[in-house]
């Protein structure tokens, strides 16, 4: 399979080029040429396989002919190796729990797969040393590192705002080691996004390292997301939902999650409508009711892995509806919830229902409640452990969370980590030095 540029002033590339180069020298991202629907005898034996299962053929029909059967088999087994339950909240809502992972979130999914595949096409190669730059309010830092620890020929640079991740998610990735290197940018998360970006674009660092991105801009990181939508579809279908009623709400920030659920629907999953739910950042939403998509600066809430004002993947979006706005709406709607209405639902859930969600899930589980109409069930993605939010959590519902034992597991280890100032040419020289 090939991939093409979404602005389409560059080549087409194999995957391994799209998933090393991370974005297209365009600046468009990368999309498969094609989307392989699955055949129907496929969709006949969803309900008995298991998720690794469905996974590796679902990866075959992707990309199968980039890497060998074998190989994508195993590599698609190792990054499920844990489950991901679909729970009953009530009547006809699920919650699609995405964190049983090594860091609680459902970006453990898409991180593991891209570690794996580049160790893969790095597997003959053994000068070759991939330089992963990754900017981080939190969790994308601990899931890229938790899946690329250990893994040849790549090296991790997390940049995290001194001072604004919690304890437990520094810990997730500053007592790493090996491979995992953790700069402690004096500065907000924009200070090292930019520094990310700008190291993209500078010609002195890329003609002596190789240098990609491991945010959702990379197909390895966002394709694979899209194996547990089928997996979620094939329970709810077993535990009752009529097969054309199943409807999906994603809690989104930079789109990456939803737009693999849109891909699987291309692929064959028949999937009635997708609901995106957003916090106080509603640019999609507007998007939605005027027909224009206006960027803007995006706003602290308590679900802060969606604070994003400018979704880098709806590109990817008005590429697969060819910036068709009608057919766009029509199979998306969205939402936006304040604060006060996130606590408000993730208070009642967990009286009403004694289900505890986090803040993220939260923002989905209240779209689905106030839209899905009868005859519907409703799946929302649960993106992370509530108590990786533990402070805002234990807030609203006044009560103690648990923290499960491996993330506390990151706190006894020792933190290092190199501080820099928010100055791309320190960084540089940081960087060159550590060729
Ligand atoms: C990253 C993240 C999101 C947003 O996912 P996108 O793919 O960027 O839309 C939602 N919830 C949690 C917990 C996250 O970490």
């Amino acid at each position: 399979m090939k991939y093409r540029s979404t602005v389409g002033k560059s080549p087409e590339v194999s995957l391994e080029e799209a998933v090393v180069k991370g974005l297209a020298p365009d600046n468009g991202l990368y999309m498969p040429l094609s989307f392989p629907t699955l055949p129907k005898e496929f969709f006949d034996r969803l309900p008995e396989m298991s998720l690794p299962e469905m996974a590796s053929e679902i990866a075959s029909a992707l990309f199968g002919e980039d890497i060998e059967k074998d190989a994508l088999e195993k590599l698609t087994k190792e990054t499920l190796n844990f489950p991901i339950p679909l729970v009953k909240v009530n009547d006809d809502i699920y919650s699609l729990e995405l964190f049983h992972g090594p860091t609680l979130a459902f970006k453990d999914v898409g991180a593991r797969f891209m570690a794996r595949l580049l160790g893969y096409f790095n597997r003959d190669n053994t000068d070759r040393l991939v330089n992963v730059l990754v900017a981080t309010s939190g969790d994308t830092g601990s899931a890229v590192a938790n899946g690329f620890l250990g893994v040849d020929g790549v090296r991790v640079f997390v940049l995290y705002p001194k001072g604004k991740v919690s304890r437990i998610q520094e810990a997730q990735f500053t007592t790493l080691g090996k491979n995992i290197n953790a700069l402690e940018i004096e500065g907000n998360f924009d200070d090292c996004q930019a520094l990310v970006k700008k190291a993209f674009l500078d010609e002195e660092l890329n003609q002596k390292m190789m240098l990609t991105s491991a945010n959702s801009i990379n197909v390895a990181r966002f394709l694979p997301q899209m194996f547990y939508y089928f997996h979620a579809y094939a329970q709810a279908v077993k535990a009752g939902a009529k097969p054309d009623e199943v409807v999906l709400c994603v809690p989104s920030g930079n789109f990456g999650n939803i737009t693999a659920g849109l891909i699987a629907k291309r692929m064959g999953l028949p999937i009635k409508r997708f609901i995106a739910a957003n916090n106080a950042n509603d640019i999609f939403l507007n998007y939605l009711n005027t027909g224009t998509y206006s960027p803007k600066k995006s706003v602290q809430t308590i679900a802060n892995a969606m604070d994003v004002g400018d979704p880098s993947n709806f590109v990817r979006i008005l590429d697969l509806y060819d910036n068709s706005h009608e057919a766009i709406s029509a199979e998306i709607s969205g939402t936006s919830y304040s604060d006060a209405e996130i606590s408000e639902t993730l208070k009642t859930t967990f009286d009403k229902d004694g289900y505890l969600l986090d803040p993220h899930g939260a923002v989905a589980y209240r779209a689905l409640a106030s839209m899905l109409k009868p005859q519907e069930t409703g799946i929302f993605l649960e993106t992370a452990h509530p108590a990786k939010f533990k402070e805002t959590v234990e807030k609203i519902i006044e009560k103690e969370v648990e923290v499960p034992e491996r993330l506390n597991d990151f706190l006894k280890n020792e933190k290092k980590t190199s501080p820099l100032p928010a100055d791309f040419e320190t960084f540089k020289k940081h960087l060159l030095n550590s060729i």
